[in-house]
């Protein structure tokens, strides 16, 4: 039972790594009068949107400025992450009291 908890607190150190160490190349910018939101990041196509689970990898939600969603400025982008990170929060805890009950 041991080596079994070891071994996947071992894979979920592996996955924040990968998190944090995630790099990708910036292809261009807009002037400061437009640097207030990212373009492009995960297509919300591959979300459910009630809940913000990807599609394609159970377990993973995504919320805010790391979806493909950017309004222009008037709280449209706060008010993106607001809502989608308190979606995201409350399925992912969800989520994870399912798969410790399972
Ligand atoms: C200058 C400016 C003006 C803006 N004006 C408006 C506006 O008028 N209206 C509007 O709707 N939106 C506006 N926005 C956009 C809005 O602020 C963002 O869309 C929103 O804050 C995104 O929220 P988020 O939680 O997704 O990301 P963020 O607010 O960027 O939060 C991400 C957090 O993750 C932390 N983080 C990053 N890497 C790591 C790591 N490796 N480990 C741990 N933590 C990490 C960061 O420190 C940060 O606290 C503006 C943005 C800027 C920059």
């Amino acid at each position: 039972m041991i080596v079994v908890i070891k071994s996947v607190r071992k894979k979920i150190e592996q996955f924040c790594e990968l998190l944090k160490n995630f790099t990708f190349m910036v292809n261009g910018t807009l002037d400061f009068e437009k640097a207030f939101v990212t373009g492009g990041g995960v297509s919300i196509k591959e979300i459910m949107p009630k809940e913000m689970q990807s599609k394609l990898m159970p377990g993973l939600f995504f919320c805010g400025e790391i979806l493909d969603i950017n309004g222009y400025t008037g709280g449209y982008n706060i008010t993106c992450a607001l809502v989608t990170g308190h979606t995201a929060g409350e399925n992912a805890a969800q989520y994870a009291k399912m798969i410790n009950q399972a």
